[in-house]
């Protein structure tokens, strides 16, 4: 595809309704006044694009995709510090916070008026993306390119399990799903002190070797009331129950996979069980720099959980292979 020098390769969904993503030349950004212009070399993929792409998650197109984001500042704004010119930087994704509370305590990921990069604002399935100046983090020399895409992710653990902390040291930890966000939560739990078990099904072989490999027990059957904490990742009506079943009595369940439907389960083992109900949404500031930090000390390891890289036009057979069993995170590279 040949390219003037203000355009450039980005996935866009075009419109509502699902076959309306393409590859396509597509204008890029110019940095409004507060913003930075990165270019992007890591954008990894999740559920979330997959739920975009069939608007079960809503969507303005037409918008460029992508919203775990990393890049090198390669153009500022008006009133950006020149400082972050060159440097390697992920960001947050939420653009446009209001006045709300929400936004005022501190709370933005909650907000009802918030526009995430990806969906309402153009994201990172493209050589280059605009990004508000206080949305950037600066990525540790120790991350590679294509680990810093996974800095989003971790952030969204992050809140969940360190916001406030959920695990004390030397709780019994069960960890349900071995998907990229299980393997990630896994990492912070076990950071936190706790003793970590990862629970899969037998297709997940693959993604329950990953996470021997890096350090986990794992099982195809929990034990009923064996865990003081259930950090339910998979986002299935099979994983809520197992998970409601093998917390002890007096434990905490901690809700992180997204279903997508109404699911059944029984809902009497939290009262029999005074199981203390917890989750999250998104990314916060704070959790964010705890990311970070856990980066920077080695207590996460992310290349394990990148199963490929691919150019942007390879995104069909991508988005196909997202969610098989065989498969971890895919890590967009829009330089190859
Ligand atoms: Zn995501
Ligand atoms: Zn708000």
């Amino acid at each position: 595809m040949s390219e003037s020098p203000r355009s450039m390769t980005a996935i866009v969904k075009m419109a509502i309704g699902s076959d309306s993503i393409s590859v396509i030349s597509w204008p890029r950004p110019v940095p409004k006044a507060g913003q930075v212009i990165l270019e992007v070399h890591g954008a990894g993929v999740c559920g979330t694009d997959l739920h975009i792409a069939v608007d079960a998650y809503p969507n303005i197109p037409p918008v460029v995709m992508g919203h775990e984001v990393a890049g090198k500042v390669v153009e500022i704004g008006n009133g950006v510090d020149a400082n972050w010119l060159g440097l390697r930087v992920a960001c947050e994704t939420h653009h446009q916070v209001c006045k709300c509370d929400f936004c005022r305590g501190g709370r933005r990921n909650l907000c009802k008026n918030k526009t995430s990069m990806g969906s309402f604002v153009d994201g990172g399935f493209a050589t280059h993306v605009a990004v508000d100046e206080e949305l950037l983090h600066l990525i540790p020399d120790s991350i590679t390119d294509h680990e810093s895409a996974l800095t989003e992710p971790l952030a969204c653990v992050c809140h969940v399990l360190l916001d406030p902390p959920l695990i004390n040291v030397a709780d019994t930890v069960l960890v349900i799903g071995p998907g990229p966000i299980g393997l990630l939560a896994a990492q912070v739990a076990r950071a936190m002190g706790g003793i970590v078990t990862i629970c899969g099904l037998e297709k997940d072989q693959m993604r329950l070797g990953v996470a021997q490999d890096i350090g986990f027990n794992t099982t195809h059957s929990p034990e009923p009331e064996g865990f003081d904490v259930v950090i339910e990742c998979s986002g299935s009506e099979g994983g809520i129950s197992t998970g409601l079943k093998s917390a002890r009595r007096g434990g905490r369940y901690i809700a992180v996979g997204i279903v997508g439907h109404d699911v059944n389960f029984s809902a009497d083992a939290i009262l029999y069980k005074e199981l203390l109900i917890s989750s999250g949404f998104a990314s916060t500031p704070q959790s964010w720099n705890r990311a970070l930090r856990l980066l920077e000390n080695s207590q996460v390891s992310l290349s394990p959980l990148i199963s490929r890289v691919e150019p942007l036009k390879n995104w069909p057979s991508v988005y196909k292979d997202l969610g098989n069993a065989d498969v971890l995170k895919i890590v967009f590279d829009p330089r190859i």
